[in-house]
């Protein structure tokens, strides 16, 4: 269960930075993650919950906001969204892809008391 592991790189992250601005309390935590880290948001969100407590970000609510895979066809320069894992370029239907977006995962920002 990656999700673990993923909630308490998140969870070392968000400490981190409410104790640097001295905060007591973390009530809320922005999470953009990749659609291809393919995680499950009940699951990070039981993990999350059991790993946050004894921490000052017990009680804070994880948002998880999931960004869609992006693709760059090689051969015309379009950048577009991938749907279904479907590596095709709507302009010139070349299946010559790069995945440019969807890998990302990182707190994006927080909030404290
Ligand atoms: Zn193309």
């Amino acid at each position: 269960m990656h999700e673990m592991a993923i909630a308490q790189g998140i969870i070392d992250i968000a400490v981190a930075a409410a104790q640097k601005e001295g905060a007591q309390k973390i009530t809320k935590i922005n999470v953009v993650a990749g659609e291809l880290r393919g995680i499950v948001p009940l699951q990070l969100t039981f993990c999350f919950s059991v790993l946050a407590e004894q921490t000052i970000a017990s009680h804070s609510y994880l948002n998880l906001e999931i960004t869609p895979v992006k693709g760059k066809c090689k051969n015309c320069d379009k950048t577009f969204i991938v749907k279904d894992y479907q590596y095709v370029c709507p302009q010139c239907h070349s299946q010559d892809i790069q995945t440019v977006g969807g890998t990302e995962l990182r707190v994006r920002d927080i909030e404290v008391e």
